[in-house]
C-alpha cells in the first residue's frame, strides 16, 4: 500500500504560498508494538500550523523541513498492535497531512460512531475545548453580562458565543461579512454580530454592546482589540485565545489603548488549550452532550483530498471558511 503525504518544502517569506508545500508518495509505515496503523478520513486546518511553518521561538516547536505537516485527524483503525485497540475502532490523533499514519496508542483518543467523524476535530474536539477552557476558566461569564468574541462564525467562536447563552450571557460576535454575520445570529443563536468589513464600524459595535464588554474571547488581535477595549467594563475578563490578524506575515499592529485594562482593572490572559490536560475531560462532556441534544450547532468547509489541503489552509488563514475547515481524505 502506498501513502501520499504533504511536507513543508520551504519556509515562507511573508505570507504563506503552496510553493510551500510539497506533496509525496511513500510506502505505508509499519508498526512496532504500542502502535496503531489509521487510515486517516478527516484532516483539521488550524491557525496555529501557521505559527509552526517560521523558524522561530514560540510556545511549539517549528514545522521541520522535508516532513509530513502537522495536523489532528480523525480516521479507522486498519491494524494494531496496541492493547485496547482494534480494526474499525474510530479514532482521534495528529495523524498529519497525510493517508496513513502510524501512531502511538496513547496519544489516540477513541470516539464513538454515534456523531459524525468530523465533529472530533470540530465542535467536539480542540476548537470546541478550546472555546469551554478560555470562556469558562479565563472568561467567566456571569447571567446578564455581555460576552463578544471575534471570528465569531469560525471553529472556536462559534461555540463561544453558544456556551456563553447557555450561561445566561448576551453574546456578541463580530465576523466578516454578512453573510457570516446572519449566520452567527439566525444559526448560532447569537443575540448580535457586528461585520467588521462594512463602513462605520465603531458606531455599530457601539451599538450592539449596549451595557459594554464584560467578557472579550480574542482570536484575532489587531485594530478589533483595541475597538473592544474602548468599551470594557470594570473588571472585564479576556481570554487571548488567538491573534490570527498578524500570523500571516503582516505587521502587527501597536495597542494604542492599553491602558484600558488598567483603568478598567481588567484581566487579560493567553492560554495553550493543549496545557490544560485535566480540563478536556469534562469540556468534551459538555460538548458532545450538547451536540448530541442538538443545543450546539456548527458548519464546515470541507476541501476535498489531500492534494486541496495548501489552498484550503491559506483561505483560512483569510477567512474564505464558514466555521470549520476540513480537508476530506478518502
Ligand atoms: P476560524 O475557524 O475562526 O478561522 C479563521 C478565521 O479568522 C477566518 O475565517 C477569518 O474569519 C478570521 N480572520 C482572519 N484574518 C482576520 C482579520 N485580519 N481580522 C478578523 N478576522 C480574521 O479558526 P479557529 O476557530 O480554528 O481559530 C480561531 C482563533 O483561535 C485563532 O486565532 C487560533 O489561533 C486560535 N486558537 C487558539 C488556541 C489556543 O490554545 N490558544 C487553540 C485553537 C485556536 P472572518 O471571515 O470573520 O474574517
Amino acid at each position: 500500500m502506498q501513502n501520499q503525504r504533504i511536507v513543508l518544502d520551504t519556509r515562507p517569506q511573508g505570507a504563506v504560498s503552496q510553493d510551500n508545500f510539497r506533496l509525496e508518495t511513500l510506502a505505508v509505515p509499519g508498526l512496532e508494538d504500542g502502535e496503531v496503523l489509521v487510515r486517516n478520513q478527516y484532516l483539521s486546518l488550524d491557525p496555529y500550523m501557521r505559527g509552526r511553518l517560521d523558524d522561530r521561538k514560540s510556545y511549539a516547536d517549528p514545522q521541520p523541513l522535508g516532513e509530513v505537516m502537522i495536523g489532528g485527524t480523525v480516521g479507522e483503525v486498519v491494524e494494531s498492535r496496541a492493547d485496547g485497540f482494534e480494526a474499525g475502532d474510530r479514532v482521534v490523533g495528529m495523524g498529519g497531512w497525510q493517508h496513513f499514519a502510524a501512531l502511538k496508542a496513547a496519544e489516540l483518543r477513541k470516539v464513538p460512531t454515534s456523531l459524525p467523524a468530523s465533529v472530533f476535530l470540530g465542535p467536539a474536539g480542540m476548537p470546541g475545548v478550546t472555546a469551554w477552557v478560555g470562556l469558562n476558566d479565563i472568561g467567566a461569564p456571569k447571567p446578564n453580562e455581555t460576552v463578544v468574541v471575534s471570528s465569531a462564525a469560525g471553529a472556536v467562536g462559534g461555540v463561544v458565543g453558544q456556551l456563553a447563552k447557555a450561561r445566561g450571557a448576551r453574546a456578541v460576535g463580530i465576523a466578516g461579512g454578512p453573510d457570516k454575520c446572519r449566520y452567527v445570529t439566525d444559526t448560532l443563536g447569537f443575540d448580535a454580530c457586528v461585520d467588521y468589513k462594512a463602513p462605520d464600524l465603531a458606531a455599530r459595535f457601539a451599538e450592539a454592546v449596549p451595557d459594554g464588554v464584560d467578557v472579550y474571547f480574542e482570536n484575532v488581535g489587531g485594530r478589533l482589540f483595541e475597538l473592544v477595549l474602548e468599551h470594557i467594563n470594570p473588571f472585564a475578563r479576556i481570554p487571548l485565545c488567538g491573534w490570527i490578524s498578524s500570523y500571516d506575515g503582516q505587521d502587527i499592529v501597536p495597542i494604542r489603548n492599553l491602558p484600558r485594562l488598567l483603568v478598567m482593572r481588567a484581566k487579560l490572559q493567553g492560554f495553550i488549550v493543549a496545557e490544560s490536560p485535566e480540563r478536556w475531560p469534562p469540556a468534551l462532556q459538555e460538548l458532545t452532550s450538547m451536540l448530541a441534544e442538538s443545543r450546539l450547532h456548527y458548519a464546515e468547509s470541507v476541501s476535498q483530498g489531500l492534494s486541496s489541503a495548501p489552498a484550503a489552509f491559506i483561505g483560512m488563514l483569510h477567512g474564505t471558511n464558514f466555521g470549520k475547515q476540513l480537508v476530506k481524505l478518502e
